[in-house]
């Protein structure tokens, strides 16, 4: 067994993938565990991310749930803990970002750590504590009317004082651009100000990749998945195509889709038009009781032997609005999630081994369904959707067989990524 140094919590699942992804980049190896493991760890790796779904559920929830990961993770032997949140900073007045990163300091007995979402390469920034997206403001993007998580101020400083009863300071850039030795003394100078968590400003990867160093000693790291490609070198490890390594790819390969984003859309239409076999579910004949993942299973039998298969309940917005005024927005989501997700257990069991799933709840949904509890990272095939496996025994329900998976979340990947995807793993 190889030596964990770092272990990562990350408030959900498609978020987790997005750090692991970063990570593997960086040159770690890394799995990937669906909710805290209740075994050992059994893999040779550098990192583990365990996915909680702790984003938006009640503080003293998300506190026990990472505590929990927390205690798994030291068990294993990690040297650093970071704690992974969205890129758009995704939180309440009342957290979860500042109740779990106090938790976990607390835990940890840590004097001081950072909090930083920039993700540059997605056009995250963070300048003078402010959160950019894109070319805007934080509380310009959109993010201002998110149904859970609004966010209206886009000074991270008062954002997250307001869910810590620590002190919560800022490392700007012009000390950031000075290089880890002023960020060092940057620390200094704020602990004896009596502050505790500084939001640190990166508008490029040079920035994080300048964090990175003065982070080494720090028991506890909080961010988003940015922050992920300076941690590594402070490992020794350097970026390697053995990071990404997977068993090899075998048998029959297939594509479900219950993401109904423009991109999936643009994916889907895609996939078609170049010829791929493709099969249309319908909501409505769910509700009206069909077995519609028996009929697709038979549609996909004497196909999936030949060719990629791709079953998909993709639609455009009018449909869906059309759908989830007839059944309910939930109803609707569950019902299609639910059969997607016996659609994907039956074409593992006709032998599929090499899954892409988009959408990031019918991810949830499938890889449930096929009892995955552990995946290892491999290479990306697009920013933010890595190839993954899932050993025979991380994946008891898929007949025992390890399978490749990529899990890819709704606006992520370009129009031929369903085609792409084999490419890369082939
Ligand atoms: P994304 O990552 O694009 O947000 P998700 O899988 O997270 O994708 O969410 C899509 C939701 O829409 C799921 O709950 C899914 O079951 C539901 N859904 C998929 N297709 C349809 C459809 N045709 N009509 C209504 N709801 C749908």
């Amino acid at each position: 067994m190889g030596k964990l140094v770092l272990g990562c919590i990350a408030d959900d699942f498609t978020g987790a993938t997005d750090l692991a992804n970063n990570l593997v980049r960086a040159g770690m190896r890394v799995v990937q565990a669906i909710g805290v493991p209740t075994t050992p760890l059994d893999a040779d790796v550098d990192a583990v991310v365990v996915a909680l779904k702790s984003r938006t559920i009640a503080p003293a929830e998300a506190i026990a749930q990472s505590l929990d990961a927390l205690r798994w993770l030291q068990a294993q032997g990690a040297r650093q803990i970071y704690f992974k949140y969205c890129s758009t900073f995704d939180s309440t007045p009342q957290g979860n970002i500042g109740p779990v990163t106090e938790a976990l300091m607390d835990a940890l007995q840590c004097d001081f750590t950072i909090a930083t979402p920039a993700f540059p390469d997605n056009k995250r920034t963070v300048f003078k504590g402010y959160l950019f997206a894109g070319d805007v403001l934080l509380n310009e993007s959109g993010m201002q009317n998110h149904p859970l998580t609004p966010m209206t101020d886009a000074n991270l400083v008062r954002v997250l004082q307001a869910q810590c009863t620590r002190k919560v300071g800022l490392i700007d850039h012009t000390v950031v651009a000075r290089g880890d030795a002023a960020i060092t003394e940057r620390i200094a100078q704020l602990k004896g100000e009596g502050v505790s968590i500084a939001i640190v400003d990166a508008v490029s990867n040079d920035d994080l990749l300048r964090l990175g160093p003065a982070l080494a000693t720090m028991p506890l790291v909080t961010a988003g998945s940015g922050v992920a490609i300076g941690l590594p070198a402070n490992f020794g490890l350097a970026p390697s195509s053995q990071a990404s390594a997977l068993p090899a790819a075998s048998g029959l390969r297939a594509i479900v889709s219950g993401s109904c984003s423009l991109a999936t859309n643009r994916q889907v239409l895609d996939f078609i038009q170049r010829g791929g076999a493709a099969l249309a579910i319908d909501p409505l004949r769910i509700a009206a009781g069909v077995d519609v993942a028996a009929e697709a299973l038979a549609w996909a039998a004497p196909l999936v032997g030949k060719q990629p298969v791709l079953v998909y309940s993709t639609a455009e917005a009018g449909a869906v609005k059309s759908v989830q005024g007839q059944l309910g927005v939930e109803e609707a989501g569950a019902m299609v999630e639910r059969t997607i997700a016996a659609i994907a257990r039956g074409l593992v069991d006709q032998g599929v081994r090499q899954l892409v799933v988009a959408g990031g709840e019918t991810s949830g949904a499938c890889v449930q369904a096929l009892g995955i509890a552990q995946m290892q990272i491999g290479p990306q095939i697009d920013p933010g959707v890595p190839w993954c496996h899932a050993r025979a025994e991380a994946a008891k329900a898929a007949g025992g067989a390890g399978v490749h998976i990529a899990l890819k979340s709704g606006n992520f990947g370009g129009d031929d990524f369903f085609t792409k995807a084999f490419t890369v793993l082939a």
